[in-house]
Order: structure tokens, then sequence, then C-alpha cells
């Protein structure tokens, strides 16, 4: 039995050895109180549906030969596209992260669904070939965008900067032309829980904030996403401030937003205003990395502007580690010590005491490492291996 009661499924049992909370057979036993007999046929079931290896150690010289159980990672391939505001990093990887292609490019999500999700299909389909696969090997594709994103459905919901997106299903769009499943999340969520698993997998809560062209953020709880009931969950970026960006204008159709007057898509505008022409947020991490001061002091106060939200956020969620990533981070020590500066004056000590403030460990492939993670946790689910091998009609 299982905490809740219910005998361990076969789904059940391969979640346990996925999450490394069990190896060996013996511990298995123990752990779901299952039958020798009842066990030894789910175990078989997994074996014969490829969800399982098995590796011979010896248990010690006098010991008898135990058998390791692992999670089968070969032949199931995940393509993966982080879109974001103006660049999109598309990728297949093997289902260990492992990659087979992968390519960056410019790619306006502002030109609409449509065309956005063309280009990505025919860059998965090249990337495909690259790896000397096909849409046959495919077990499941990820999507980050930078937008809400209603999570059960795959559509895009009310986002501020992606004109023509809302209601859209991207899940529609690609599943068809790939025929696997697809899983949308919005990109700041993928991120987090890249970190979270990879760099940060002892942690408990983290919150992943992107300053790219836009401010989203990402809630990682217990290893999970928390998307809020509408997928709005951690949509930083609109609040409206007061003090210095109060009169700023948004591409969002409002003014005073945090990302009007903090976004890497702000700071050049505001650069470009003061002669200093920028039209990217590259293009700023490019102006400060060659020292313009005028850049580095833009950059200091919009760190100290984020810090103000991200106070009253760490307050209210007592997050362990908060990540700073997305191109604007790359300026580290300016937007980071902006954010710090702040945060530690408008927290109580307790708050902060032990709070990891640190930038993106895994970089400009977070976003699509969380969405290869995400598709692995929905594909491999408990249920979805329950439902496939009902469907295969595995004896059981
Ligand atoms: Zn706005």
């Amino acid at each position: 039995m299982t905490r809740s009661g219910v005998p361990a499924s076969a789904g059940r049992i391969l979640q346990m050895i996925r999450s490394g909370q069990v190896s060996t057979r013996g511990e298995l036993q123990e752990l779901t109180g299952l039958s020798r007999s009842t066990l030894t046929l789910r175990l078989s079931q997994l074996h014969a549906a490829g969800y399982l290896r098995s590796e011979a150690r010896r248990a010690g010289a006098m010991g008898r030969p135990s058998g390791i159980l692992a999670f089968d990672e070969t032949g199931k391939f995940i393509l993966t596209a982080d879109l974001g505001a103006t660049h999109a990093r598309m990728a297949v990887t093997d289902a260990a992260g492992n990659v087979g292609a992968e390519t960056t490019r410019e790619l306006p999500v502002d030109e609409g669904p449509r065309p956005v999700l063309g280009v990505v299909q025919k860059t998965f389909r090249g990337l495909l070939r690259k790896a000397g696969r096909d849409a046959g090997d495919v077990c499941g594709i990820g999507v980050g965008l930078p937008g809400p994103v209603d999570f059960a459905t795959g559509r895009v919901r009310n986002p501020p900067m992606m004109p023509g997106w809302h209601g859209h299903s991207v899940r529609e769009s690609l599943a068809e032309a790939f025929g696997a499943p697809v899983f949308v999340d919005n990109d700041a969520n993928l991120m987090g829980l890249g970190e979270q698993r990879l760099t940060y997998p002892g942690v408990d809560g983290l919150l992943f904030v992107k300053v790219g062209t836009g401010i989203g953020s990402g809630l990682i709880l217990q290893g999970r996403p928390e998307r809020g009931v509408a997928g709005g969950a951690g949509d930083i970026g609109h609040i409206r401030m007061r003090g210095p960006a109060e009169e700023a204008p948004c591409p969002c159709g409002g003014s005073g937003c945090l990302a009007a007057y903090a976004s890497g898509g702000a700071l050049a505008r505001r650069l470009t205003a003061e002669g200093i022409p920028a039209r990217t947020a590259r293009d700023v991490v490019t102006l400060v990395e060659a020292g313009r001061s005028e850049a580095i002091a833009m950059v200091g106060a919009a760190g100290r502007l984020l810090g103000e939200v991200l106070a009253t956020a760490v307050a209210l969620l007592n997050p362990s580690v908060l990540v700073i990533g997305g191109d604007v981070a790359r300026t580290h020590e300016h937007l980071l010590n902006g954010v710090r500066t702040v945060l530690y004056e408008r927290t109580v000590p307790r708050a902060t005491r032990d709070l990891l403030v640190a930038t993106s460990a895994l970089g400009d492939r977070a976003g699509v490492e969380g969405a290869r993670l995400m598709v692995l946790e929905q594909v491999f689910s408990e249920e979805a291996v329950d439902e496939r091998l009902r469907r295969m009609a595995v004896p059981g």
C-alpha cells in the first residue's frame, strides 16, 4: 500500500523510480507493501512498455546479484521551444537532456501565433533532421511563452505583450504536426523549474524573475510551478509603480508599469531617447559590458525598482532562493546589486536571512531545460503511464 492506502500502480512505481526515491526491488517492496508476485507483474509491465531498464549489480562478494531499477531514457526524444519577446531557442534532446541539435534565432512573438508557430514547426523539423531523428521518435513537445498560459488547455490568456495570441491553442497547432503531446507554460515558470530541478534540487521554494524584453516571474513550490487560478501567477511586469516609473508608457497600453521602466525593452528605449542607440535587451547588456556609464546607472536603478516589487514577493512567499534570469541579468552585479540593496532595506531580516539571491546558473538554456522537465513530468506521470498501459492492454 502507498500512504494513501491505494495499492501502488505501475505508474506510481515508475514515478518512485524516476524521482530516485527507490532503486531496487527490495526498497519498492518495503515502500509499497505489494506482494512479490504483484510487484513482479507491475515491473514486467513497465519493462514491456519500454519504461524501465535493469542494471545488474553485485550486492557484495557473498550477496546475491541484485538489480538496480532505472528509468529507460533511450529512444525518448523531446522537442522544446523557449519563445521570448524577440528571440527563440529551440532544441531536440533525449530524456536525460543530452542535446541532439539546438538553435537560437530572432523571432518576434508579436508577429502573431500563426507565423511564429509556423517557424517553430519548420525549425523543429530541421532540428530532428540534424539529430538524425523523425517525428516518430518524439515523446513530447514543451513550449514556453512570455505571457500567461492556461496550462490545462495550452491556451494563451490575455497576454499583455503578445497581440493576437489570446485564446490561441498552441497545443493544437503543434500536436497535429508532430503527433506528440504538447505542453505549454509561461517562460518564467519553466526557467524556474529548470533552475530548481537542476541547480537547487533540495530547495522547496524558488522564485525566478526573468528580466528580458519584459519582466515576468515564476514561483516553484515543492518542485512544481504555482500558476494561480488563470495562469497569471507571477505576472509582475505590469504592476503600476510610483516614483520615477510613474509616467513611463508601456507597450501593454498602460503607463507606470514596472516593465515600462525596468525591463530590457524599456532600458533600450530610454537609452535611445538619451541619444545612445539600443534596440533590444541584448544591446543594453552590450552597452553595460562596454562600460557606458549611462547604461550602468539605468540598469542599477532598474534593479532597485524591481527590488521594491520583490521585497513584497519575498515577504509574502518566504522563498529559499531568488534567481534573476533573462538577458538583463547578464549585467549581473549592476542589476543584482540594485535588487539586493532595496530587498534588504525593505524587508525584515527574517525574510532575507536565509535567502540566496543569485543570477541564473543555466543562463540562456534555463527555458529549454525547464520545458524538457515539464514534458517528462507530464508524459511519464503516474496517470499518463497507467493510461498508456491500459490502452496497450499490457496484462495486469
Ligand atoms: Zn504594462
